[in-house]
């Protein structure tokens, strides 16, 4: 029998606001002293009232522009019911019918919706330590180690985008992923990360069948805690899978939650749809409704649409067709906006200085020896030391042919480590490229008169013996003479 996957997304986003979604606690995902960024509303205390952030709400109208959706005249906020230990109020609000966003569009996946809500406080399951351990034996109920919980990250602005089932494979849906990954940090609007949690996919998936031509859909089943890029894909892979062998034997698919387990790469089943909650929607009465593309909304649209910023879509035809970059030298780049900026500062700063239009070594400098140093040193682009400037000055010496590539690894190094300008390294370390003939005729014949056997071979035509030659002359040198020159000179000196 013949499937066809089908996939639609349940996307949440932490939005990087400076406070919370409804009051004035900071919103820190970095504090690790639990429990200090909290106060009587996001703590659920009777009598406290929600005040929405305005800017958490514009950073969703933003993201809603960008994917070229439809903003709604009006919305409103709504309680989502259920009791759990890390929800103080027993309600979460978020939006059910209202949302702030609708439609719109990205990779060819159509978006149903997006929203926003508040993230809850952090369950965290005590460590199997000693202490439990001795309970353990003594009471002989098996582990008694308590959960604590964290509400720094209660009342956290947290965005969730659905998309309709038009996604059909696990590849096509990590692309999406990763696409808006990069848009919500391209907006600044969530640094997204899924490991840390920030960015959570949820997969929705299904068997359909082409009957008559047409797509009848099958039974879906959720798949929850995906916290990385990889796991999402393997995820689906696995479920496709699964769901085939299923139906292959005859039997249903079953309506469920499914968890996903590393270890064992396997999806397996968490809860069944009858268990699933009634959240008992109703419009939160605290909060009045919110006018979005009215006349006399509070919030401008127009503003918001000049504050986004060049896309990864537009960079990468840009970067392609201005600078001449292959895929994945703009795939490099496009995906850190801020290193697309460095490399962009640089190319202005080396046109400054030579009638350049090849920039093929600024990005060899920039994506590999620079990089390279980068993850061995552990540093990230925001806190390196070189500047735009300085790269482009090591680049246009090199280009100028005052600086080897050889010289140019150390001087690279030292201005990591230091943040000098290039023509400050060379100047201090007395490092500068031996050009002037005079010396490097010197060194030559002294090269010629130790190596007799290698003047021979090199008289009967053998090229690796110029090689040789030349390889002793640059040792001589420190390896700051200048290559040419020493190939030339040789090659005279030889005849
Ligand atoms: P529910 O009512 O169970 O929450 P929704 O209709 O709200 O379901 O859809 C939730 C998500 O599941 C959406 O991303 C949607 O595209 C996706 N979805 C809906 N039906 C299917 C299906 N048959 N197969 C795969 N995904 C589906
Ligand atoms: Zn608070
Ligand atoms: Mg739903």
């Amino acid at each position: 029998m013949n499937y066809e996957p089908v996939i639609g997304l349940e996307i949440h986003a932490e939005l990087k606001t400076r406070t919370k979604m409804f009051c004035g606690c900071l919103n820190d995902p970095d504090e690790k002293h639990p429990n200090i960024n909290v106060c009587p509303v996001c703590l659920g205390h009777p009598g406290t009232l929600p005040v929405p952030n305005k800017s958490a709400i514009e950073s969703v109208l933003k993201l809603g522009l960008t994917l070229d959706s439809k903003i709604p005249e009006e919305s409103k906020f709504d309680r989502k019911n259920y009791f759990y230990p890390d929800l103080p109020k027993g309600y979460q609000i978020s939006q059910y019918d209202q949302p702030l966003v609708l439609g719109g569009e990205l990779n060819a996946v159509r978006i149903t919706r997006i929203h926003l809500e508040e993230d809850t406080g952090r369950l965290v399951h005590e460590a199997y330590s000693m202490k439990h351990e001795a309970e353990k034996n003594v009471s002989g109920f098996g582990l008694h180690a308590s959960s604590l919980v964290d509400f720094n990250r209660a009342g956290v602005p947290l965005m969730e985008l659905v998309t309709e089932p038009d996604i059909k494979s696990g590849d096509e849906t990590v692309r999406f992923a990763k696409e808006l990954q990069l848009i919500l940090r391209y907006l600044k609007i969530s640094d997204a990360d899924m490991e840390k949690g920030q960015m959570r996919v949820e997969v929705n998936i299904s068997l359909g069948q082409i009957i008559d031509g047409k797509l009848q859909m099958g039974t879906k089943v959720e798949i929850k805690n995906l916290n990385s890029f990889k796991a999402v894909g393997d995820a689906i892979d696995y479920e496709i899978k699964r769901q085939a062998e299923v139906l292959e034997a005859g039997k249903e698919v079953v309506q469920e939650t499914r968890g996903w387990n590393e270890g064992q790469g396997k999806t397996f089943s968490q809860r069944f749809k009858e268990e699933s909650h009634d959240y008992r929607y109703f419009p939160e009465p605290d909060i009045p409704p919110m006018e979005l593309s009215r006349e006399l909304s509070r919030f401008n649209l127009d503003n918001l649409k000049i504050e986004i910023p060049e896309l990864p879509a537009q960079k990468r035809k840009r970067f392609a067709e201005e600078y001449g970059l292959n895929e994945e030298q703009t795939e490099i780049l496009v995906s850190d906006r801020r290193l697309a900026e460095f490399f962009e500062e640089s190319v202005s700063e080396l046109k400054s200085q030579l009638p350049i239009t090849n920039y093929q070594l600024l990005i060899n400098y920039l994506t590999s020896d620079l990089t390279g140093l980068m993850n061995q040193e552990g540093i990230s682009i925001s806190e390196l030391k070189i500047t735009p400037e300085h790269l482009a000055h090591l680049v246009a010496m090199i280009e100028k042919k005052e600086l080897t590539s050889r010289m140019a690894k150390d001087v690279l190094a030292e201005m990591i480590a230091t943040g000098l300008d290039p023509h400050e390294i060379i100047k201090e370390k007395g490092i500068a490229q031996v050009s002037d003939e005079d010396s490097i005729k010197k060194v030559i014949e002294e090269v010629i008169a130790e190596n007799p056997v290698a003047i021979k071979d090199y008289k009967k035509g053998k090229q690796n013996a110029l090689q040789f030659l030349i390889g002793k002359t640059m040792a001589k040198l420190k390896g700051q003479g200048n290559p040419e020159v020493i190939a030339k000179i040789l090659n005279n000196k030889l005849r």
